[in-house]
């Protein structure tokens, strides 16, 4: 399933950064989210909470901000509405995504040592 494999690597990823900054404790992730990348994210905490148990992140929480999707002109970078036809009003061009398919990893809330 999709939302396992995403979950495998954003534990990956914490431990990564964990083992960089010597962090022993996870307490929270931030994930952004955008609405067209395809994540279910009800499926996405079930997996988490299955995934996290005996990691660096057993017991972390998720925390998770939904991007509405965006869209702009690929030529003059107008703004084009959600909906039925995504082209520009302007030139005609076809609108490229700003923002709404990403998934992201914004912040890990961790436990290190104080230097
Ligand atoms: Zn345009």
């Amino acid at each position: 399933m999709h939302e396992y494999s995403i979950v495998a690597s954003l534990i990956d990823r914490v431990q990564q950064e964990a083992d960089a900054h010597g962090g022993s404790r996870v307490y929270r992730l931030h994930l952004k989210i955008g609405e067209l990348s395809g994540v279910e994210v009800e499926l996405l905490k079930t997996a988490f909470d299955t995934f996290r148990e005996r990691t660096i992140c057993d017991g972390a929480e998720l925390s998770i901000d939904m991007v509405a999707a965006a869209w702009a002109c690929s030529s003059c970078d107008r703004a084009v509405a959600r909906g039925a036809i995504l082209r520009c009003d302007d030139c005609g061009r076809p609108a490229r995504m700003l923002e709404g398919d990403e998934i992201i990893l914004q912040r890990i809330e961790m436990e290190a040592p104080h230097v």
